[in-house]
């Protein structure tokens, strides 16, 4: 039979550390906590295989299951010295939630279970704190109407209110009546009318009481935890994070330890180093008499754990290391056992009972990028973790965030900021505010940058937040769960921006006397915690030297190839900056858009415009030098490194103005007639140009473009060389289907080949040919194109469009549903499809490499700078892949971590 509960507690544990993917990450770090003897309260864990089992169920708890259950609880009972449901001595536990991947606020808990009229006299004479054990009871009761009653049930109210908001509606309203400020000011009358309160409102809401029974509550818990699994904010958290859904939670439930027992009780949420900026030093928030949902839900202001967590927030509230100095010395070692025990940063949750510490949590901490880079270099430095590892201490996606946007400093100095808030996400971003999540969604589908602006943080809005551009809240603290997920994504957020005044149902945000609605500009700097008025304008975050080191440590481990996708001077030196061997995809096509394009694009039009072949060839001539011109500039720039360079591509109608003065111009310049300009644009449109006269089939119908572009290439080459320079050109052909157009293109070359040599009295100039791979014939066929190409490029944004039959430009229409639909996990053109798309590079790669054994094999598709799909170009024995300048530290990185997994295989 499968063992489905494990148990762990004084000193002792059935789990460890290693089996997050059975107890989920909360299990086997509690686990591994009671091993190394940390004050962990005893408790148990249901296994995440159970969870499936659960579902697979319909929902039922088997006996044998029960019977673990109770084997285990009374384990509890025995090391607590008291018992569940006893009217004298009764224990009191928790259910948990913990996936083997933390997702923040996602999924549900429920505290203080099993606590009813049965039970309260027994706990009040043993604590001797009637105002504790009411508190607990009004807070079992809203969170266990919400969690069990409504969310696990998926039922609506009967006045279609959230329950807990009409509980926290009518405590509200008690609070108002009587004057009080804080919930702690609340009497133990109070507590008792409020649960009197609450229980009618249930009633009323679900016709059907409040479950008083010790054993209702354990199992309705039990059962909630499991369906929170399923519940819509972890279905959308795990949609964004690619998180499967059979990976399933575990339920922990451990024994509970009470924060909220008076002045000498406290609970509390810490970083064992800063989460944001990497510093070394202990960092957290923590709140007196409460329980662990008053500290990220945001509600209360929660104080600083120590002179290094103080804010402008919240300085003038008293830390831990003052109010007291025993427990934090206490907590204080325990975190550096916990560093030197897991040799990373942790993110750990405590309660303190009347001055005895407990740890009830531990999980390895949701960090920036630049507090990953800072904390991987500072702690290889501390001897904490070898070069291997502190490869890989960063997500790839991670480095993104620190070549981010920062907001300019000079723009920042000539303003004042309109509000402050804590630094929760880093970098800089400015949008129009929005005040609910769901418009936020719409706006961003739009394709509008939008700041969502929300009262406080709440994981509901997880969609929302991923698609603004940044976050701002007026409640909440740096441990809130907004700014835990925000700092996950790298996203610009700032939290506890306490002068927003927002009335989000008239869509107004007030900030002092001025008010802001729906469609105003702000730009947040998320580094800082500052907001401003309007856009201001942004810079690329400076170097951070430890940046450099990071990734020259990278290159130590990384076997592929990266080079770039660029085709100007200016990317070309950013990507040699950012570590490009090499240019994978120069795309000649370029020189006719953007900056000084205009003479070379006219002759282009009068090549195209042209109506005989002598017409196009007078043209071609004319272009050729700004084409020879253009390739060399780049080349120079990549002396001594390959560059491969594209014969052009996009079908011709492109280059042909269609608005009726554009086209006079053109009349006008070549002295042709509008007519006659007119006819030719309609003659050169395609109803399907992706798939119609482009790449090489341009070659085929108009060989002499193909003869003045490589003309182009060879010439720019035998003039770098003639000034004693080492080009490294490399010809592609695009769109190919069939070896014959790869033998057609080589003839050419060759011949053009020869009579550049001979011109320039030079013997021989050093290239390579080869052919992109981006129609599935052409995969399939790769062992007769290899028998001309020397180089294959996967180009994957093409073949992706021809594989699965989606338009590149268009499919944007369907992708939504088809990834509701799960018909597709990722959108194809972001992270390479493996099981197809994969296929035919397998393919490819493999018959290629029959027939040409050191055959060069490159990707230069978008997915060269994905870290997945560069993961799985490693894996196909891809010499290298390229990506654009800004992706390639990501590739780099992705590529060295590749071979790391690979190697410890
Ligand atoms: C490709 O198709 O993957 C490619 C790189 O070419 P383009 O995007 O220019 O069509
Ligand atoms: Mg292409």
């Amino acid at each position: 039979m499968t063992k489905f509960v494990y148990t762990f507690g004084n000193t002792s544990a059935e789990g460890d550390a290693s089996q997050a993917d059975l107890l989920g990450g909360k299990g086997a770090n509690l686990a591994e906590m009671a091993k190394l003897g940390l004050p962990v309260p005893p408790g148990f864990t249901i296994t995440t295989d159970f969870c499936n089992e659960y579902f697979k169920n319909g929902g039922n708890f088997p006996d044998s299951l029960v019977n673990e259950v109770e084997k285990a609880l009374s384990e509890v009972e025995n090391i607590m010295d008291m018992k569940y449901g006893d009217p004298d001595s009764p224990l009191l536990v928790s259910c948990r939630s913990g996936a083997r991947q933390s997702m923040p606020g996602m999924m549900e808990t429920v505290l203080n279970v099993g606590l009813c009229p049965s039970t309260i006299p027994g706990l009040i004479k043993k604590t001797q704190n009637e105002w504790f054990v009411y508190d607990a009871y009004r807070r079992l009761i809203m969170m266990y109407s919400d969690v069990v009653m409504e969310k696990a049930e998926d039922i609506e109210t009967a006045s279609g209110q959230d329950i807990r908001i009409q509980l926290e509606d009518i405590m509200e309203d008690l609070k108002i009546d009587k004057g009080y400020e804080s919930d702690t000011d609340l009497a133990v009358e109070d507590l008792k009318f409020l649960c009197e309160k609450f229980k009618e409102k249930i009633l009323e809401n679900f016709g059907k009481p409040f479950p008083d029974d010790p054993k209702d509550q354990l199992w309705g818990s039990i059962g909630a935890v499991f369906k929170s699994w399923h519940g819509k904010k972890a279905n959308s958290y795990r949609k964004i994070e690619g998180i499967p859904d059979e990976w399933g939670t575990a339920c922990t439930v451990m024994s509970m330890v009470f924060g909220n027992m008076g002045d000498t009780s406290a609970t509390g949420v810490a970083f064992t180093r800063n989460p944001a900026t990497g510093e070394n030093k202990f960092y957290g928030e923590w709140l007196v008499n409460a329980q662990g949902e008053d500290v990220v839900a945001g509600y209360r202001t929660p104080n600083p754990l120590n002179d290094d967590t103080k804010n402008d927030q919240n300085k003038h509230l008293e830390s831990l290391e003052q109010k007291m100095p025993e427990v934090y010395k206490e907590l204080y070692e325990v975190r550096n056992n916990l560093e030197k025990h897991y040799s990373d940063m942790l993110d750990i949750e405590f309660t303190i009972q009347e001055k005895k510490l407990f740890m009830l949590q531990c999980r390895v901490g949701k960090r920036t990028g630049a507090a990953a880079l800072n904390m991987a270099i500072e702690m290889l430095d501390e001897g904490m973790i070898d070069e291997k590892t502190c490869v890989t201490r960063i997500k790839p996606e991670q480095l993104d965030e620190l070549l981010h946007p920062i907001v300019s400093p000079k723009a920042e100095a000539a303003t004042s900021p309109v509000a402050k808030g804590l630094p929760a996400g880093p970098g800089g971003a400015a949008g129009q505010i929005v005040f609910t999540a769901e418009e936020a969604v719409k706006w961003y589908k739009e394709g509008k940058e939008v700041v969502l602006v929300r009262e406080e943080t709440n994981p509901e809005d997880v969609e929302g937040m991923r698609a603004a551009s940044a976050i701002l809240t007026a409640k909440g603290g740096m441990t809130s769960h907004a700014a835990l997920v925000a700092r996950g994504w790298g996203k610009c957020c700032i939290v506890g921006a306490s002068m927003l005044e927002i009335n989000a149902s008239e869509k107004e945000l007030k900030i002092g006397s001025k008010t802001y609605k729906e469609g105003d500009l702000f730009t947040l700097n998320g580094t800082k915690g500052l907001v401003y008025e309007g856009t201001l304008d942004m810079l690329d975050a400076t170097e951070n030297p430890n940046f450099k080191r990071f990734m020259e440590i990278v290159d130590k481990f990384r076997t592929m190839g990266v080079r770039t996708n660029s085709e100007t001077i200016k990317d070309a030196k950013t990507a040699l900056e950012h570590g490009a061997e090499g240019i994978g995809l120069f795309r000649t096509e370029h020189m006719f858009y953007g900056e000084n394009s205009e003479k070379p694009l006219f002759l282009l039009r009068k090549m195209i415009l042209s109506s005989t072949e002598d017409e196009r060839r007078t043209a071609l001539d004319e272009l050729a030098p700004y084409v020879t011109r253009d390739i060399k500039e780049t080349m120079e720039v990549m002396d001594g490194l390959p560059v491969t360079i594209r014969l052009l591509d996009p079908p011709l109608h492109e280059f042909i103005p269609h608005a009726k003065d554009k086209q006079e111009e053109v009349a006008k310049a070549l002295n042709i007639d509008l007519e006659e300009v007119k006819r030719r644009g309609e003659s050169l449109q395609e109803s399907n140009p992706m798939m119609g006269h482009r790449g090489f089939r341009l070659g085929v119908t108009y060989p002499e473009i193909t003869e003045m572009q490589i003309r182009g290439i060879l010439e720019a080459a035998a003039s770098m060389i003639k000034e004693g320079k080492n080009p490294k050109p490399e010809i592609m052909v695009p769109v190919t289907c069939d070896a014959k157009e790869l033998v057609i293109a080589k003839e050419i070359t060759d011949k053009v080949h020869e009579m550049v040599c001979s011109e320039n009295g030079l013997e021989k100039i050093d290239f390579l040919f080869g052919t992109m791979i981006e129609i599935p014939r052409a995969a399939l066929l790769a062992h007769e194109m290899a028998e001309v190409a020397e180089f294959f490029s996967f180009g994957t944004n093409d073949l992706t469009q021809m594989t699965f039959g989606f338009s590149r430009d268009d499919s944007d229409v369907f992708m939504g549903p088809y990834m509701d639909y799960e018909i597709i996990k990722n959108d194809p053109f972001q992270t390479l499809d493996k099981s197809g798309v994969g296929q035919l590079i397998n393919y490819g790669v493999e018959r290629g490499r029959k027939t040409r054994e050191n055959i060069k094999i490159g990707i230069c598709g978008e997915h060269g700078g994905d870290p997945a799909s560069v993961e799985y170009c490693y894996e196909q024995g891809f010499d290298y892949v390229s990506c654009s300048p800004f992706r390639l530290p990501i590739a780099r990185l992705a590529a060295a971590q590749a071979e790391i997994k690979s190697s410890s295989k």
